[in-house]
């Protein structure tokens, strides 16, 4: 029979929003050292908004995003659907791309008029070993000492321009660091971000670690990071990518807006986009299981 203590609060939790799938998660939730985000869609909105368009020499802004928009028109990213939001809010003319490829992690490849034409971040810059231009480098420079993620765009190997996009934090990000900290757990941030992006985030959040530039593939060897210093690790994401590294954590936790793929490898779902009910967790697990004893 279950134990009393954990049926209470195993309907205690649901009430603040968790649901617990594994018994054990909650349980283990008491001796979590360190608490790892996914950074994008859970400490963040995930709702990325075009800030900025910057073009290399004879390239014209509004075509710069046509042509983003186009390779990004069969994309479900986040960023994706803010290019094709952002050209269409413009009324700009969309041209047909074809042949869409998803390079995970890293950006997207599409066709036109026998074009090869890439959108993407860092790890896509350095994959295609493409120079940009001093003056486009400055400007996209500034955008991520501002915080701002940079994605190019490019013409076979030739960078063409740049967007910026900037992802609001969420405001009980703040309160959900603070206070898992007030309480001696550690707060880390995993993204596949560009460094400084991170960093923006992370110093504005006052987490105490971060991974950025993570691939996807990569996740949950930071998650086997942490635990290779002696760290008992809870992760929070959302994401088909966070899903390997919810399964190696101690405590895997879904995030409520998050994918199906990662509701299943997690031991906790967590209903709304709430960070904050990490917190309920511990303190319930805290108290329940002092209960026992
Ligand atoms: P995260 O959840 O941290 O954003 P992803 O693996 O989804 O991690 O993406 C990692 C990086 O790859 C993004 O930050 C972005 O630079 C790039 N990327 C992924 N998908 C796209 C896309 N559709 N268009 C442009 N860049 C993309
Ligand atoms: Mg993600």
């Amino acid at each position: 029979a279950i134990p009393l203590v954990i049926a209470i609060s195993t309907e205690q939790a649901a009430r603040a929003g968790v649901l617990i799938k594994n018994r054990m998660a909650l349980e283990r939730m008491r001796t979590v050292d360190v608490v790892l985000f996914d950074k994008t869609g859970t400490l963040t909105t995930g709702e990325p908004e075009l800030m900025d368009v910057a073009v290399a020499e004879g390239v014209d802004p509004d075509e710069l995003l046509a042509l983003a928009a186009a390779v990004e028109s069969d994309s479900e990213h986040p960023v994706a659907r803010a290019i094709v939001r952002a050209a269409r809010d413009r009324n700009l003319v969309v041209p047909a791309a074809g042949s869409f490829t998803s390079l995970t992690g890293r950006g997207v490849r599409a066709t036109l008029d026998g074009r090869t034409l890439h959108v993407g971040g860092p790890a896509l810059l350095r994959e295609l070993a493409a120079v940009e231009p001093p003056a486009l480098a400055a400007v996209t420079r500034g955008w991520m000492d501002r915080g701002a993620a940079v994605l190019h765009v490019l013409d076979g190997g030739r960078i063409l321009g740049a967007v910026s996009l900037e992802d609001a934090v969420r405001p009980e990000s703040r309160q959900a660091v603070a206070a898992l900290q007030n309480r001696g757990v550690k707060v880390a941030m995993v993204t596949g971000d560009a460094r400084q992006v991170a960093r923006a985030v992370a110093a504005d959040l006052r987490i105490d670690e971060v991974f950025a530039e993570v691939l996807p593939a990569d996740k949950d060897k930071k998650v086997a990071e942490l635990q290779a210093r002696g760290l008992k690790v809870a992760m929070v994401g959302d994401g088909v990518n966070d899903s390997p590294a919810l399964a190696r954590a101690e405590v895997g936790i879904a995030i409520g807006a998050g994918t199906d793929v990662a509701m299943e490898s997690a031991g906790v779902v967590l209903a709304g986009n709430d960070p904050r009910a990490v917190l309920s967790m511990v303190d319930l697990s805290r108290a329940s299981y002092r209960k026992m004893w």
